[in-house]
C-alpha cells in the first residue's frame, strides 16, 4: 500500500487517482487545510495533521505492516507567504516531514517519495538546470524544501530510509479525464489565473514585468504537466519497492523547454478563442524574487527513472487546464 500525504491537493490527487488506476492500493492522509475532499475520489481519507505527532504515530503503528511507500505532498508552497511568515513554512515543511520520517523509522517503513521544487536552486547560474547545479534558495519556501532533501541524505545513511526527491519546475495542466484539476485558494499560479481571466472568474491577468533579459521581456518557465509528474512518482515508487534505489536521490522534472509569460498567454488565447473567450492583460512591475529564466535538464530522470513526459506540448497542457477551468466556472 502507498500512503499519500497531501493526497487531497493538486499534484497529490492526480497521483492518487492514477496510482489507483494502475492497480496500486492507495490511502490518503490530509489535514484538508488547502486540499479538497472532493479531489480524493473515493480513496480512503485519514484526516490527520502531520504536526500532530500522536495521531501520525498511531496511524503508522496501526498500518505499518501494509505500508510499502510513503509519498509526501503536504506542504505550504507560496513563496511570498513564506517570506512574510517563515515560521509556518519551517514548521509545516520541515518539522511536519520530520514527524512523518520519524513515524516511518519507528515502524520500519523505508521508502519515501518527496515533492521538492526548482525553488531549491535559487537564481540559476546556467541553463538548463541539472542536478549538479548549486542549490542556493532565495526564499524560506525553497530553503524549507532543501532542508528536507538534506535530512533525507542523513536519514538514508543512518536509518536506511530510501528516498526519491522530485524537484518540480512549473506544475500545471489537469486530469485529461477532467475529474480533478488545480484548485488553489488563493490562486497565484500563472496558467490557472490566465484561464480564470478567460472564463470570467477574474477580470484580467497581470503580467509581472516586461523588462527581463528574455526575447520578449517576460519571464521564462518550464511548464510540466501534472500527469507527467504522476508518471515520475509512479516510476520512483517502483524503483524504491523493487529495492533498486538505496540511498537518497533527487531528480529535476521539467520538459527542458522554456516558455515566456507572453507565450503562455498567446497559446491560451488561441485555445480559449475556440469558445469565443478573450483574455485581458494588464502590465505590472516585476514580482519580487522571480528569476528571469528557469528551465530544467531532466536527463537523469529520463535515464534512471525511465521517465518519458507524455504531455510535453504547452498547447495540450493548456487544453486540459482549460477544460477543467470551464467545469469549475460552470461554462
Ligand atoms: N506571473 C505573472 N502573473 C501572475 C502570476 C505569475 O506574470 O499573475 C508570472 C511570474 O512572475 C513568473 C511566471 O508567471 O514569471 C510563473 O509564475 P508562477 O507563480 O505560476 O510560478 P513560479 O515560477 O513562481 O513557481
Amino acid at each position: 500500500m502507498v500512503i499519500v500525504i497531501g493526497g487531497a491537493g493538486y499534484v497529490g490527487s492526480h497521483v492518487c487517482k492514477y496510482l489507483g488506476r494502475a492497480g496500486v492500493r492507495v490511502e490518503v492522509i490530509d489535514n484538508l487545510s488547502t486540499g479538497n475532499r472532493s479531489s480524493v475520489l473515493g480513496k480512503r481519507l485519514h484526516v490527520i495533521d502531520i504536526l500532530n505527532r500522536r495521531d501520525l504515530d498511531s496511524f503508522f503503528k496501526e498500518n505499518a505492516a501494509d505500508i510499502d511507500v510513503v509519498m509526501h505532498f503536504a506542504a505550504k508552497s507560496l513563496v511570498s507567504e513564506s517570506i512574510d511568515d517563515p515560521a509556518v513554512y519551517y514548521r509545516n515543511n520541515v518539522d511536519g516531514v520530520l514527524n512523518v520520517l520519524d513515524a516511518m523509522h519507528k515502524n520500519n517503513i523505508n521508502n519515501f517519495v518527496f515533492s521538492s521544487t526548482a525553488a531549491t536552486f535559487g537564481e540559476p547560474e546556467y541553463l538548463p538546470i541539472d542536478e549538479n547545479h548549486s542549490q542556493k534558495p532565495i526564499n524560506p519556501y525553497g530553503r524549507s524544501k532543501l532542508m528536507v532533501e538534506e535530512v533525507l541524505k542523513d536519514y538514508s545513511s543512518a536509518y536506511g530510509i530510501n528516498s526519491v526527491s522530485l524537484r518540480y519546475f512549473n506544475a500545471c495542466g489537469a486530469d485529461p479525464e477532467n475529474e480533478i484539476g488545480e484548485m488553489h485558494d488563493p490562486e497565484t499560479h500563472l496558467l490557472p489565473l490566465i484561464l480564470q481571466a478567460a472564463s470570467g472568474r477574474r477580470s484580467d491577468i497581470c503580467v509581472f514585468g516586461r523588462d527581463y533579459d528574455t526575447p520578449d521581456g517576460t519571464c521564462i518557465r518550464d511548464y510540466v504537466h501534472v500527469m507527467d509528474l504522476y508518471q515520475a512518482h509512479e516510476a520512483a515508487m517502483r524503483e524504491l519497492i523493487t529495492s533498486k534505489k538505496k540511498g537518497a536521490f533527487s531528480y529535476n522534472l521539467g520538459n527542458g523547454s522554456g516558455f515566456s509569460v507572453q507565450e503562455v498567454i498567446d497559446v491560451a488565447r488561441k485555445v480559449v478563442a475556440e469558445d469565443n473567450k478573450t483574455i485581458k492583460v494588464i502590465d505590472k512591475p516585476r514580482r519580487c524574487g522571480d528569476p528571469a529564466r528557469l528551465v530544467a535538464d531532466s536527463t537523469i530522470a529520463k535515464q534512471e527513472l525511465r521517465w518519458i513526459p507524455r504531455f510535453a506540448e504547452l498547447e495540450v497542457i493548456i487544453r486540459h487546464a482549460w477544460a477543467w477551468e470551464k467545469k469549475v466556472a460552470g461554462l
